[in-house]
């Protein structure tokens, strides 16, 4: 059983922020900043890839509500929400979502900056096929 199912069942304790049929919100213990909690499904589901709709649908309805307790009790700037998939960024292999709010001169530094310049059109077309065409009809 991994570390998080652990925490699901009350094996090991954590300082649970929300809890409902099928989605637990608990402190990370890093607390990379005030307020940084993990929101998970409850049933172990590996990554982002493993991800089914109903599990989807349960974390995403709770993220919002948890989202903004952590702003309205401690005032961030900003929030990130961030899942990590695959090694080397997860490093718990049961799906979760970092709300990880946002402090002036907090030091970290999250860039999504331009890489590429002057991409041309048939690239972005490419680009985009090569990703749709890997679509699954799923709901
Ligand atoms: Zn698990």
């Amino acid at each position: 059983m991994c570390i998080f199912c652990k925490i699901v069942a009350g094996e090991i304790p954590a300082y649970t922020i929300y809890e409902d049929a099928s989605v637990l919100a608990f402190l990370d213990i890093s607390q990379v900043t005030k307020g940084h909690t993990l929101v998970i499904p409850k049933t172990h589901v590996p990554n982002i890839y493993a991800m089914r709709p109903d599990v989807a649908e349960g974390v995403f309805k709770a993220l919002p509500n948890v989202a903004s307790a952590i702003k309205d009790a401690f005032n961030p700037i900003g929030l990130n929400l961030i899942n990590n998939n695959d090694q080397p960024l997860q490093s718990v292999f049961h799906l979760h979502f970092h709300l990880l709010p946002r402090y002036p001169d907090d030091g970290i530094h999250i860039g999504l900056e331009k890489a590429t310049p002057n991409i041309s059109k048939d690239t972005y077309e490419a680009i985009q096929s090569d990703i749709i065409q890997h679509l699954k009809n799923e709901s």
